[in-house]
């Protein structure tokens, strides 16, 4: 036989167990009941979004789709990948550590998860200067670009294309290229996406090109790095701050259009396959010769005219 207080602490236990369940499976239950993200169906990569944005990811999803059945039939190859189209109350769960705090800031968090922003923010606001003390034809580049009927300026329309960047990445990590440098890795998914968009969206040019032409023709005063050495040096970290590295970002969109404009669309498919073919370690010089002979002498010029 039990004494009382042997079958009060039983109780008691039983009771813990109870309550220890119930708040469990409750939690449970309300965790799946407001999970954040829903995913969008119907497409051959994974796509997640934010309640309330479907139409942001359905268009960006569409993009990316098309694209890639043109990359299938151009570099012959398709990554597996999931994009993460975020509000800013997402972001921090599903941003890479440093980027936590930098809403807006696309990335590809680790050759397979990509998080871009499905909403304006500060970040994307940030490089926008006063139009109207802009040069004549720029400023009117970005009104057509980015204007919005109440007078206001939105670059989203320049942002949502960096999705299929950061998919470049994923491209190039899962197919096993060998990028050599970090500049080389940014400049060559910028020539996938300049090539594409040139190639079958021509009417987003506007949208890709202006934001670029806007950042690079303010000049490089107020940006404390700016040489590809510095590039180098301070990428793993994103050492040169989030606006610093954005302004390299445009340098190279910037060159990626240079490019397309100088070589056509076969330069895309020569690198990539000079990427692949030459997994050997190589000077700045030896890298330089290889792209001229090999690829096009335009992109062997991003790094022998860089700064000139
Ligand atoms: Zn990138």
């Amino acid at each position: 036989m039990r004494t009382n207080s042997e079958n009060k602490i039983a109780n008691r236990v039983i009771g813990i167990l109870v309550a220890l369940f119930l708040t469990t499976a409750f939690s449970l239950a309300q965790s799946i009941e407001t999970s954040p993200l829903e995913e969008l169906k119907g497409f051959t990569q994974t796509f997640y979004y934010s309640k309330g944005h479907e139409q942001r990811a359905r268009d960006i999803a569409q993009f990316i789709e098309h694209a890639g059945v043109y990359f299938k039939e151009t570099v012959g190859f398709t990554p597996k990948t999931t994009l993460y189209v975020l509000a800013p109350n997402d972001w921090k769960d599903y941003a890479a550590k440093p980027l936590q705090d930098v809403y807006g800031f696309p990335h590809n968090k680790d050759d397979f998860n990509l998080v871009v922003a499905a909403e304006d923010n500060d970040f994307w606001r940030s490089f926008l200067p006063p139009v109207n003390q802009l040069p004549q034809p720029l400023a009117e580049q970005i009104r057509a670009a980015y204007g919005k009927s109440d007078g206001s300026y939105s670059m989203m329309a320049f942002f949502d294309l960096l999705g299929l960047h950061e998919m470049g990445h994923s491209y190039t990590s899962q197919a096993g290229l060998k990028m050599h440098r970090y500049w080389m890795g940014e400049l060559f998914v910028n020539i996938m996406l300049h090539t594409y968009v040139a190639e079958k969206q021509p009417k987003l040019l506007a949208a890709l090109e202006a934001f670029p032409n806007m950042v690079v023709g303010a000049g490089s005063s107020e940006y404390k790095y700016t040489s590809l050495k510095d590039f180098e040096a301070l990428y793993p970290t994103l050492g040169m701050g989030p606006k610093n590295y954005g302004w390299y970002q445009c340098k190279l969109h910037s060159a990626a259009k240079d490019i397309y404009n100088s070589g056509g669309k076969d330069v895309l498919v020569k690198l990539w396959n000079a990427l692949k073919k030459h997994q050997e370690d190589m000077s700045d010089e030896e890298f330089a010769s290889m792209l001229e002979k090999e690829v096009h002498p335009s992109v062997a010029n991003v790094y022998l005219e860089w700064g000139k």
